[in-house]
């Protein structure tokens, strides 16, 4: 019996090596590639502002007399290198992510407690863009990293700001449920056309030029989101968005944590 069987068994344990080979080959070759183009959009998008910015350098001599256009550039060159170290810190962010080593803590956190942080701290943002931030949040614990819960909680919160309309609201939510953490956010923005969803979460992808011009952005922040999400077992979705009236929602759903044990 051994001698009938082993030969066919070492045929269907080579077949699943090689193709276990395969696959590792194709996954490597993907990675590679990603990187690759991940590179070429970093020098890419760290160009425009460094252009930006050797450009108004250049005329600050020409303006020395005019105190109004001199402090024009000089506003210009300090928000260009503002974006610029912003992307920096993103980009440098997102690669620590990549490492293995890169440790998140795995302790309990109150979301309800945390979101509610999170939307005292844009408050003031807030304000200054006419709009109101509504919430409802009902208790719920996760196992999670807070700090990167709270960095994921700021940028979605800023971008419902960011893409909203003067007047317009922002409504945050979470509640358990099926054992499920579900955190809500509801804007009154801009919304995002059909055409833009499938690589909202890319690096580096913008709605429109113009759009991140306007509002400062990266086109950073949601791949940095989706990662720091999907690397403590969560999801992120785009649920809902319509340009124009209907504004935009995101979902966010981590494992809910398991009672009694501690942090
Ligand atoms: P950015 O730093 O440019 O805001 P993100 O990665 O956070 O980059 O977002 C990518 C793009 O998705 C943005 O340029 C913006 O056009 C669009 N976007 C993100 N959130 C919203 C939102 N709540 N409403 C409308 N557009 C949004």
């Amino acid at each position: 019996q051994f001698i009938t069987e082993s030969p066919v068994r070492r045929r269907d344990e080579l077949g699943e090596l090689s193709e276990g080979i395969t696959y590792m080959s194709r996954e490597l070759e993907q990675s590679f590639a990603r990187q690759k183009q991940f590179i070429g959009n970093v020098s890419h998008e760290f160009k425009t502002p460094l252009t930006s910015i050797i450009a108004y350098s250049d005329l600050l001599d020409m303006y020395r007399d005019d105190p109004e256009l001199l402090g024009e550039a000089r506003m210009n060159i300090r928000r260009e290198a503002g974006r610029l170290l912003e992307m920096v810190e993103k980009v440098l962010h997102l690669s620590a992510l990549e490492q293995y080593e890169f440790n998140l803590n795995a302790e309990r956190v109150d979301i309800q407690e945390t979101l509610a942080e999170v939307c005292s701290r844009m408050q003031g943002k807030a304000i200054k863009f006419d709009l109101t931030i509504e919430t409802a949040l009902q208790p719920v614990m996760v196992r999670a990293d807070r700090e990167s819960l709270i960095h994921i909680f700021l940028n979605l919160l800023d971008n419902a700001i960011k893409y909203n309309i003067p007047g317009g609201k922002v409504h945050v939510s979470c509640k358990a449920e099926g054992g499920k953490a579900i955190i809500t956010f509801r804007d009154t923005g801009i919304g995002i056309p059909e055409e833009a969803r499938a690589k909202l979460f890319e690096p580096f992808f913008t709605v429109s030029k113009d759009r991140a011009r306007l509002t400062g952005g990266t086109g950073l922040g949601l791949s940095l989101v989706k990662r720091l999400v999907e690397l403590q077992q969560g999801r992120i979705t785009l649920a809902a968005s319509a340009a124009g009236e209907e504004g935009t929602t995101f979902v966010v759903m981590f494992p809910i944590a398991a009672k009694g044990l501690q942090a």
